[in-house]
């Protein structure tokens, strides 16, 4: 059997405690690998000024993937109050890791499944695939914004008042769609839909109001879906389908969305299924992965060791389905369905005492 090399994240607050519970079920089923621990998080951006140390990078680059826990992201002023003294006159900016690991890995395919498991709140059984890399979080924000700009971007004068803005009173971020970005993220989404037997991708855009951005992203759609005509194609406006997903979830089962909306859309199926505890990503690229609960680093719960590790084991579990560990993923996944419908042991999330621990231990004998 192979031993794979596989890098760990575990960053802030929760982020090692969920990992090492992540850890000790992945160890239990015999999955064989070398886990190489690597910096990142908040500490780092405060001694050094980066919150992903270039030497992280380079452990990774030698790693088959990484599984990473969660980071802390405080506003700009924290940020700079924050950061080590003889290291504020460099006018450095925080940069969110987890941003820059999907840049650097161009890990362009975010994939977010939901899935109701104890029979609570309404059934659904959706996976969301939100493009990493450009859309509304394409980084291109301008603040102020110089006059020449409004000038060219409005040339004819369509939009008077931005005319009358001072600079500093007017911001601008800008929703980037490219052809490439749209194409591969939605085959990215098919080939998703095919390999686990779904029938509906569904594209969630805006295509009516955002004509350039949802128009390019609705039209390479369409030429892509007509290559997989074994499988449905839908579109949605995002503002319908918030309200569909929360009435007949039911009639979704693929999503593919742009960056911000799949975001947003991934929180509201994590919601639907029972919270942050429960909702496993794969932030996937051409050749490398980060695998990642999608919840943050939950400050108010960090050290009191009862972090619900659901989220981070059903990450580990869609890592061993991209190793092609596939019976290892089906063990694991099955092991966190049967002890949430068992429901007897749970964490406070889920309405029980449970700690991270017993948890993973329960998981671990429903394994077996
Ligand atoms: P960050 O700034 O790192 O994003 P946050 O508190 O804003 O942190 P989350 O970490 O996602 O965002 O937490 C949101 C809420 O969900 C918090 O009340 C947190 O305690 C809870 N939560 C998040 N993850 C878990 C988990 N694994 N188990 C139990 N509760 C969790």
């Amino acid at each position: 059997m192979t031993t794979y090399q596989i890098g760990w994240l575990g960053g802030d607050g929760i982020g090692p405690e969920v990992l090492d519970a992540a850890r000790s079920v992945l160890d239990a089923i015999g999955f064989r690998a070398e886990y190489i621990p690597a910096d990142i998080g908040w500490k780092y951006w405060c001694e050094e000024g980066n919150p992903l140390p270039e030497r992280t990078l380079d452990v990774l680059r030698s790693t088959n993937c990484a599984m990473f826990g969660a980071i802390t992201s405080k506003p700009a002023s924290d940020a700079a109050r924050e950061l080590a003294e003889p290291l504020r006159a460099r006018n450095l900016k925080y940069s969110s890791p987890i941003v820059q690991l999907r840049r650097e890995f161009n890990l362009f395919a975010n994939i977010r499944p939901a899935q109701s498991f104890a029979g609570a709140g309404q059934p659904i059984d959706v996976i969301v695939v939100r493009e990493n890399t450009e859309g509304l979080y394409s980084g291109l924000e301008i603040h102020p914004t110089p006059q020449s700009l409004v000038s060219a971007l409005d040339p004819a004068r369509r939009l008077p008042h931005l005319r009358e803005a001072n600079p500093a009173d007017l911001a601008l971020s800008v929703r980037v769609t490219t052809r490439v970005g749209c194409e591969r993220i939605v085959r990215r989404a098919f080939e998703v839909a095919r390999s686990l037997g779904r029938k509906r991708v569904t594209l969630v855009e805006k295509a009516n109001v955002l004509r350039a951005t949802g128009g390019l992203m609705t039209e390479v759609a369409r030429e892509v879906a007509a290559a997989f005509p074994d499988i449905q194609f839908r579109e949605a406006h995002i503002d319908t389908a918030c309200m569909d997903l929360v009435r007949r979830p039911s009639e979704f089962d693929v999503i593919v969305a742009e960056n911000l909306f799949g975001d947003i859309l991934s929180d509201l199926t994590a919601g639907l299924t029972g919270g942050p505890g429960l909702a496993p990503s794969a932030n996937i690229g051409e050749t490398y992965a980060v695998f990642e609960p999608v919840h943050g680093s939950a400050p108010d719960i960090a050290g009191k060791g009862v972090a619900n590790p659901c989220a981070a084991v059903l990450s580990a579990s869609m890592m061993l389905e991209w190793l092609g560990e596939r019976t290892l993923a089906q063990r694991l996944h099955a092991a966190v369905r049967r002890v949430l419908t068992e429901a007897r042991t749970k964490t406070p999330d889920l309405g029980g005492t449970a700690t991270t621990k017993q948890m993973a231990s329960a998981i671990i004998a429903a394994a077996g």
